[in-house]
């Protein structure tokens, strides 16, 4: 597979007591990553400043296969097509966890990331729910390291600017008998991003279809959640909404998330948001603006949202906006939302909490400043 003058790199991982991941202690001992140069980089190709989210990939990806009961040696590759037998388990049963997460250059060429630590929590969290195994901590940080110091011209500095992330597992274990796959790729691919602009989104209130139940994989990034997000949501599309916000199976009398983003609602001047449970993804960035929010004296409730609430809100001129929170977009503010028929516009305001929230989120996100928090993470 590495022939010619591609150049190898190996790095002898110094690898630490971790208890968490006692169980792969054997497999961590003495690691090497063995790194392949592309030979014909694309970035020259691409229009960083015209770029469509999501759709232009970097020229290397990451890849660790388990097998054995073990995580084997990591590898960086050039991006390209791989193949795989069509019995393999994730294509019948959706065995299948991921995570977005964002990398920013600042002035001096310092790259930073935002809370991986908590990408890193989650993914495990994540694979735990659909019995695959815990993917180990230092591979995880030393594969974005050395993957971000390849990558290093493919994130342009400026605030709008970043490299969006995406690590991901699948199962591969070939064989469709439904049971837990014995074979995984952990892999990490990277795309160019800029500023997400999606245009005026208009949310429709689920009062039929749920993304998630009690009991279920809603505080997953499983794969299989967004694939049953996209029927409802195009049957929203044709009554003119973007969104979909969704509410409790049981009920539908509860607001629990704005398509694939957590949602906030401004009632007075007080944030509401939902509490995390198993229905609700735990965002990173929905943490970080409780927290933000909180620091700049915005009052902030966590708590079951009603519907009944937000429709009495909307109707009294209380309920000022509404946004969804995730690392795409950092915070998407939303101009009306629809329920059963009736259609409610929010007004458009100067001094918007979305706005303002984002400002200070993306300027400590991309080093431009000051980080009180500490969620600032400095790739080297
Ligand atoms: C990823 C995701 C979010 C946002 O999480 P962040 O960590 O802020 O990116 C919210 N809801 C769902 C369903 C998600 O998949």
């Amino acid at each position: 597979m590495i022939q010619g003058l591609n150049l190898i790199i190996s790095a002898v991982w110094k690898l630490g007591e971790n208890d968490k991941f006692a169980g792969y202690k054997d497999a961590l001992m003495t690691e090497t990553i063995s790194i392949t140069r592309t030979k014909n980089s694309k970035i020259n190709e691409v229009d960083f400043k015209n770029l469509s989210f999501g759709t232009v990939f970097s020229d290397h990806m990451f890849i660790c296969d388990y097998k054995n009961g073990s995580w084997q040696t990591p590898e960086i590759v050039p991006y390209g097509p791989m193949e795989m037998d069509p019995a393999s388990k994730v294509f019948h049963y959706g065995q299948a966890v991921f995570e977005g997460m964002k990398a920013y250059k600042d002035e001096n060429d310092k790259i930073w990331m935002f809370r991986p630590d908590q990408n890193f929590e989650r993914i495990n969290k994540s694979s735990e729910r659909l019995a695959m195994p815990a993917f180990p901590k230092d591979y995880f940080f030393e594969g974005i390291s050395e993957l971000l110091k390849l990558e290093k011209d493919w994130i342009k500095t400026g605030i709008e600017n970043s490299l969006y992330l995406r690590p991901f597992v699948i199962a591969t274990e070939t064989g469709v008998s439904a049971s837990p796959s014995n074979a995984y790729r952990f892999m990490i691919i990277c795309a160019p991003a800029q500023a997400y602009y999606s245009g005026e989104v208009r949310v429709l209130f689920a009062d039929t279809y749920s993304r998630s139940a009690d009991g279920g994989v809603g505080f997953a990034k499983a794969a299989g959640n967004y694939a049953a997000q996209f029927y409802p949501t195009e049957l929203a599309k044709q009554e003119g909404y973007q969104q979909v916000v969704w509410t409790d199976a049981n009920t539908h009398e509860y607001l629990e998330e704005a398509g694939t983003m957590n949602v906030f609602f401004r009632v007075g001047d007080t944030l509401i948001t939902a509490p995390t449970s198993d229905r609700i993804l735990d965002g990173v960035t929905r943490k970080s603006i409780i927290e933000l929010a909180k620091s700049k004296d915005i009052k902030v409730e966590v708590r079951p949202v009603k519907v009944k609430d937000i429709l009495e809100a909307a109707r009294k001129g209380e309920l000022k906006e509404i946004f969804g929170a995730g690392t795409a977009a950092t915070i998407n503010p939303i101009v009306g939302f629809g329920y059963k028929g009736e259609d409610f516009d929010l007004p458009k305001l100067e001094d918007s909490y979305a706005t303002k929230l984002k400002k200070e989120l993306k300027e400590i996100q991309a080093n431009l400043a000051e980080d009180p928090f500490g969620w600032r993470y400095e790739v080297k």
